[in-house]
């Protein structure tokens, strides 16, 4: 395969893990294609800053002639699409921009690659992969009972699954019409450093540090299942290197919880590591708010597809997952201060005023 991949959305909270992984850890070339939109940050990449072997370009996924013009210029053996909004709260107040990333972003991606790819020569052709990123919410909801696997029909419930499944079935559709070899990997909750405090985990252990509430919503027994970041990039890596072009893989870190269990496990680490915080016992500032419209009640992923087949399984279990991540946000103040302040996009503004 080429030395050089083309990685979408590299400066969000997975794909910058992901960017840092193929480089520093295949030591490949990533081309990172990143529109910088609210969840874009590139202070995630600061160890990459002098490394030659990332070539950052800020730019849209939905703007082809840019993508053809990568393609042509940096000559990638894949694509790795992770570019999306990712929220699905910001999905129900907005839907829009959902359609126009999620949808549009990748079919305009799609078309790119089948443009580039049919005219690879032989070998090359047949070595190129264009792999999707997508999430286990495409499934919809569970009960009880039982998991998603490949297989499970799509359900979608929200604008944001709504959008994910839709580019899911463009991808597949471009490998059985034009033959584009594509992997489409669908993916649990991830948590890990980085991630943009608006999703749970980070926003609990912000508001346990200020001392506010910790809003749950419903009942909190909402029930997800939880993958550090580190496993989910390892796993996409594994299915990249080895993954069967047109299949679907299922990653999942066989941990399910409640959302109350969440937040009571961070409080418990948050009363040990900042014992010094004054608002203690942190449980004190949980609070439930009004349950969010169309929320699902149950996810839970059977990732055995991909231990079976491709030998992958998480390494980090929950529990030193989480110490983990608690112990990042406590350590990289200046990080969270520079999105609390909005420095991370001003400062980058003013960048592309200079050029
Ligand atoms: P994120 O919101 O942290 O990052 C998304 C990145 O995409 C940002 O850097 C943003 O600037 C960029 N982007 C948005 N629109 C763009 C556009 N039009 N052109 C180019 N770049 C654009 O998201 P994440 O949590 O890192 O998720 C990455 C991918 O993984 C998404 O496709 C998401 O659906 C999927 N996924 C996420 C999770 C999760 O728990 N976070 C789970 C499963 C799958």
């Amino acid at each position: 395969m080429s030395k050089t991949v083309l990685v979408t959305g590299g400066a969000g909270f997975i794909g910058s893990c992901l960017v840092r992984q193929l480089v520093q850890l295949d030591g490949l070339t990533v081309v990172n294609l990143d529109k910088l939109t609210y969840a874009g940050n590139l202070d995630s990449l600061a160890e990459l800053e002098a490394d030659s072997r990332h070539v950052f370009v800020e730019g849209d996924i939905c703007d082809g002639e840019l993508v053809a013009r990568l393609l042509g210029e940096y000559r990638p053996g894949a694509i790795l699409n992770l570019a999306a909004e990712s929220h699905v709260d910001r999905s129900i107040d907005g839907p829009a921009e959902f359609v126009a990333t999620n949808v549009v972003g990748t079919f305009t991606l799609l078309e790119a690659a089948r443009n580039y790819w049919s005219d690879l020569p032989k070998e090359e052709g047949a070595a190129f992969r264009f792999l999707h990123v997508s999430t286990d919410e495409v499934y919809g909801s569970l009960g009880k009972t039982g998991k998603f696997t490949e297989t499970t029909p799509y359900y979608p419930n929200s604008p944001y699954s709504a959008s994910k499944a839709s580019s899911d079935h463009f991808v597949r559709a471009y490998f059985h019409t034009y033959g584009l070899p594509t992997l489409t990997t669908n993916c649990s909750n991830n948590y890990g450093p980085r991630q943009f405090p608006e999703k749970l985990i980070p926003v609990m252990i912000l508001n346990a540090l200020e001392g506010k509430p910790l809003p749950i919503y419903g009942d909190g027994q909402n029930v997800r299942d939880w993958l550090f970041v580190e496993d989910h990039c390892r796993a996409i890596r594994r299915v990249l290197e080895a993954g069967r072009t047109g299949e679907v893989y299922n990653i999942g870190g066989n941990c399910e919880r409640t959302n109350l269990q969440i937040v009571k496990v961070i409080c418990d680490a948050m009363d040990r590591l900042r014992p010094d915080l004054p608002h203690r016992p942190c449980e004190e500032l949980i609070t439930f708010v009004k349950d969010r419209p169309g929320h699902d009640r149950r996810y839970a992923i059977d990732a055995s597809k991909m231990n079976v087949e491709l030998g992958w399984s998480p390494q980090e279990t929950f529990e030193t997952g989480l110490e983990k991540t608690i112990q990042w946000y406590l350590d990289n103040q200046a990080w969270l201060d520079r999105i609390a302040t909005g420095g991370y996009r001003r400062e980058r503004l003013g960048l592309r005023e200079l050029q």
